[in-house]
């Protein structure tokens, strides 16, 4: 799909970690980094968690999410909005930035 230009918040090192604070200049990167993160300490290896493919690399599990999975496979629900997510990371850094003051 076409990549957007000018979509606001989209650009620029403004999507954070706040599990440990890196920065990313895009949503994808971060969410790449999210995934990393689910899977630390399972051995170098990450498992798509609606179909079960195990991937050797989190992009790898990324791009297989984007072209395979769609909305309705997000598993973790946001109990404040309703936004949803594949990863209880994801979850977890959607809530620390967006819901806590
Ligand atoms: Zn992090
Ligand atoms: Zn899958
Ligand atoms: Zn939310």
């Amino acid at each position: 799909m076409p990549l957007s230009i000018g979509g606001g918040d989209e650009e620029g090192l403004n999507h954070e970690c706040k599990l440990c604070s890196q920065t990313f200049d895009s949503p994808a990167k971060l969410q790449c980094h999210l995934i990393e993160h689910s899977f630390e300490g399972m051995g170098g290896t990450f498992k798509c968690p609606v179909c079960f493919t195990v991937f050797v690399q989190a992009s790898k599990l990324q791009q297989h999410i984007f072209s395979s999975h769609g909305q309705e496979d997000k598993i973790y629900d946001c109990s404040h909005c309703p936004q949803k997510f594949f990863f209880q990371t994801e979850l977890q850094n959607h809530t620390m930035s967006q819901h806590s003051s």
